[in-house]
């Protein structure tokens, strides 16, 4: 029973991209500034994650690719059953470890861990040998012995032959351009919720994507959809202040929760057929329900052609006591304590930022 309850609370790999979403928060975590991301055949046949993160410690690889929690997850045989999904918490990497071949491989910041070995590293000007690092794999669950491995300071983690212990699993992947526009979507999110991080994006060898991690987020916006999005979008930006009068204002909700709302929004000719260009951040996590989408929509009222839906990238920040990321599992969905005042007033700041634009 505790396993099922820690299923339903925990995280979710279901598909090539459940993993890149971990590795990727993973070489967030560390502190990296730049992250690579490349995925063979959609990911099913290999993904690779590479960050200049804190780096892991030899010694504490195998930590890494433990199970952390006190309860045990199901056997090899439940996890392959098909039903429900395959949940954990804080044990991103052992799981994808009992249904993959994992290697990750790593060498520490020299000062990250050790902060009077690298004072004085830097004082005799001794470094690490240029090839300090290390590396364990896991094959289907198996843990192998910690080795040496020449790799460069970060952590570099590889998932090849996904599921490929778990053919029901492996049964409900789609073909592989499928699996790796799930892939891209995942990537492309991390990549515009943190524009100071050098994002790429390579499939097959061949690159998508690739973000400079200036820090600016027009410029992340034209390296993931390139020019002709980028130079339609317009600024939004508008903080919620208590004492704040005028006519702008008036618009918005006295009893709003909401304390700033900013980001970009696309002119309302430049629009794609679905909904999926719509990247929504509730306290910098990207969401997909609808309160924001729709807030969005419904600010360009009539302008927009029927079934045609503008870009956004639109961060909304309300105090933590308002707001609830954690109702659903994969932590899109949220729940406010006043939906109604949030749409209405995501509603207003754009339609007020359009206006300003002449539209
Ligand atoms: P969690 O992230 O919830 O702790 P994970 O299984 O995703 O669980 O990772 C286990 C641990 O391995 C992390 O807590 C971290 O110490 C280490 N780790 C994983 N990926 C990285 C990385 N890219 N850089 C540095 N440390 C990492
Ligand atoms: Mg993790």
């Amino acid at each position: 029973e505790r396993t099922v309850q820690r299923i339903a609370a925990g995280e979710v790999v279901e598909r090539p991209a459940s993993v890149v979403k971990e590795l990727v928060e993973n070489a967030l975590d560390a502190g990296a500034d730049r992250i690579s991301v490349s995925v063979t055949d959609g990911g099913t046949s290999r993904i690779r994650v590479r960050d200049d993160g804190v780096g892991i410690p030899p010694a504490q690889l195998p930590d890494a690719v433990a199970e952390h929690a006190t309860s045990k997850i199901a056997d090899i045989e439940d996890l392959d059953s098909g039903v429900g999904t395959l949940g954990f918490r804080g044990e991103a990497l052992y799981t994808i470890g009992a249904v993959s071949r994992l290697t990750v491989r790593s060498r520490p910041r020299p000062d990250a861990h050790d902060p009077t070995a690298a004072r004085e590293a830097e004082q005799t000007g001794v470094d690490l040998p240029p090839d300090a690092g290390a590396e364990l794999t896991v094959e289907g669950g198996e843990v192998g012995d910690v080795r040496p491995a020449g790799c460069p300071v970060g952590t570099t983690v590889e998932v090849a032959d996904l599921f490929f212990n778990t053919p029901a699993r492996r049964k409900f992947l789609k073909t592989d351009a499928t699996e790796f526009d799930h892939v891209n979507r995942v990537v492309t999110q991390y990549a515009l919720a943190n524009p100071d991080v050098a994002v790429s994006l390579e499939h097959d060898g061949r690159e998508t994507f690739a973000t400079q991690g200036n820090g600016d987020l027009e410029s992340a916006v034209l390296a993931v959809y390139g020019r002709d999005v980028a130079r339609s979008m317009i600024t939004v930006d508008y903080a919620i202040e208590d004492d704040e009068t005028g006519p702008e204002r008036a618009e918005i909700p006295a009893d709003t929760p909401v304390e700033r709302v900013y980001g970009l929004v696309s002119h309302p000719e430049t629009t794609r057929a679905n909904r999926e260009y719509l990247s929504t951040f509730v306290n910098d996590r990207y969401v997909t329900a609808s309160t924001l989408r729709n807030a969005v929509v419904d600010a360009y009222g009539g302008q927009l052609a029927p079934d045609r839906y503008p870009f956004a990238v639109l961060f909304v920040e309300l105090p933590a006591g308002t707001v609830d990321v954690n109702v659903h599992p994969r932590k899109l969905e949220v729940k406010y304590n006043k939906p109604e005042a949030v749409k209405r007033t995501v509603r207003t700041v754009i339609e007020n930022a359009l206006r300003e634009e002449g539209i």
